[in-house]
């Protein structure tokens, strides 16, 4: 069993989730699927080895009211995503407002969101990402390239960049693999390695210093370039979501006790990944952390790296002061 937050001693923030997908909000009315629904449920065949109705996976996702309970139990404060890609998917999903009034209700679990825009979208996706940052305050802009379907070192972004940058946002970038499409008739259209190189994001981080990128992901197959674009450039940080512990590579957990120490953060999935079974516990059993370095990895590089966006979205830093 996972610990709860007292038999740890100390609390977890978690960079990089879909809580947004729920059965039903503390209001009464239903979550949101995120986008393109026969992709969600070939994710949920990927992930749970058997066919599922769309009744079927909502049954399985928690309720905004056992979502926070869950989280408050153990200790976890979220940064949850919202994810959009009408461009390149045809559907909207988890919008920035859904996500950020969520996070809104929640103060004590969630310190703030991650925005969503097509890129595809041009000046639309400015003024979007825009009004996330300055009007939201939203921590940073997540992007996922497969169902985008973009490169980030594409000059046509160019200005995007700049803009996030010129807030002092983060992007999160999507590493590696992905389980959307997987099993469908040419990966539901999703190119898996075509967007997903980090030598995408070592030209970013280069052609652009003042932007903050979190290599998102175990990045497989990439793992290596993952690593050494993130030791090399000041401005790229790591975080784990999305794989069980037990699957991740000696690699990249060799990395985490060494060498990047200070730039991989704990990131959930969830709730593609159960919180408690899949995540906390797999960490707890499947991985050797040297000493000192699960204080790191769980809280005290989330804090450091993106401790100025977090109070920016308002969040209460306090209680944490004393911990880092
Ligand atoms: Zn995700």
């Amino acid at each position: 069993m996972a610990k709860t937050l007292e038999e740890r001693g100390f609390p977890i923030i978690d960079v990089h989730g879909h809580h947004g997908s729920l059965r039903l909000l503390s209001d009464g009315s239903p979550g949101k699927f995120p986008p393109v629904r026969s992709q969600s449920l070939a994710l949920e065949k990927y992930f749970r080895h058997k066919e599922v109705t769309e009744e079927e996976l909502l049954s399985t996702w928690e309720t905004e009211d056992e979502m926070v309970a869950m989280f408050r139990k153990y200790g976890v404060h979220s940064l949850p995503c919202a994810w959009t890609a009408p461009v390149g998917q045809g559907e909207e999903g988890h919008d920035n407002d859904y996500i950020y009034n969520l996070t809104k209700r929640h103060p004590d679990v969630f310190l703030g969101f991650w925005g969503t825009v097509d890129p595809w979208m041009g000046k639309a996706a400015l003024e979007e990402a825009e009004r996330c940052l300055r009007d939201l305050k939203a921590v940073g802009i997540k992007f996922q390239q497969p169902s985008q379907k973009f490169h980030v070192d594409d000059p046509r972004f160019n200005p995007l960049w700049d803009l996030i940058a010129g807030y002092g946002g983060f992007i999160q970038w999507h590493g590696g693999y992905t389980g959307v499409g997987t099993g469908m008739p040419g990966g539901g259209g999703i190119k898996i390695l075509e967007y997903t190189n980090p030598v995408d994001v070592d030209n970013l981080a280069a052609n652009f210093p003042k932007l903050r990128i979190i290599i998102m992901h175990m990045c497989d197959p990439f793992t290596e370039a993952a690593e050494l674009v993130c030791m090399h450039k000041g401005n790229v940080y790591r975080e784990t979501s999305g794989a069980l512990p037990r699957y991740m590579p000696e690699r990249i957990i060799h990395d985490m006790n060494t060498r990047l120490k200070t730039k991989f953060m704990f990131g959930s999935e969830y709730p593609y990944f159960r919180l408690v079974d899949d995540i906390l516990e797999g960490w707890e059993k499947d991985v050797k952390f040297r000493d000192g370095i699960q204080e790191l990895f769980y809280y005290k590089n989330a804090l450091n790296i993106l401790g100025d966006r977090l109070e920016n979205a308002g969040a209460d830093l306090s209680p944490w002061k004393g911990l880092v």
